[in-house]
């Protein structure tokens, strides 16, 4: 699924971030940038010790924040690492934690000139965040920055899986009514 933000495009597909084309992909991480399972684990595995070498000197990253790196050998030139919260009762900032998450990745596309973005489905593999609720925040946040942000041309989010993909676009069709 496709659809028009202004002059920029939002596109939700179902496949492997590790694949992605865009100047950016976005990484899952933990706090302490220095590898995990999940997506994270793909990335690594896909990309290289170049990207792990430069984790190593960002001294980690609070949850809702957000660092760039190499992409390695990744098609994309870098990668933004940011840190979703993990989910607790929904009652304690996720909200919140999550959509800055997304915010400041973009934030950090924008100040470095990549004009396309994809992202994976944060905090909704090992952190819990029910995807419904997530995929909500995750796009709300996307079509907002596109509105504000004409730099950006493309923010594609990479969902694996098809349940993952059917769960995004139930999300987007509502959003734009
Ligand atoms: P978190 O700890 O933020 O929950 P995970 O990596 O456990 O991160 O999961 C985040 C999402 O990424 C999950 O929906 C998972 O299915 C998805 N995912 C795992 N591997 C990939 C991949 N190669 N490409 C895109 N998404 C992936």
């Amino acid at each position: 699924m496709k659809v028009n933000i202004n002059q920029s495009v939002l596109e939700l597909i179902e496949g492997d971030i590790t694949e992605q084309d865009t100047d950016v992909i976005v990484n899952a991480a933990n706090t302490s940038l220095l590898g995990g399972g999940g997506v994270d684990g793909a990335i690594h595995m896909a990309g290289g010790l170049k990207i792990l070498e430069e984790c190593k000197k960002l001294g980690g990253c609070p949850t809702g924040e957000a660092r760039i790196t190499t992409g390695g050998n990744l098609k994309a030139k870098y990668v933004i690492h940011t840190v979703g919260p993990i989910y607790h009762n929904g009652k304690s900032r996720e909200a919140e934690l999550l959509a800055n998450a997304y915010k400041n990745s973009l934030n950090i596309a924008s100040k470095h000139k990549l004009n396309s973005v994809a992202f994976p489905s944060i905090s909704t593999g090992a952190y819990r965040y029910p995807i419904d609720e997530a995929s909500k925040i995750a796009l709300k946040t996307a079509v907002d920055y596109l509105k504000a942000h004409s730099e950006i041309k493309l923010v594609r989010f990479v969902l694996f899986g098809s349940k993952a993909y059917q769960a995004y676009e139930k999300t987007l069709r509502e959003l734009l009514k």
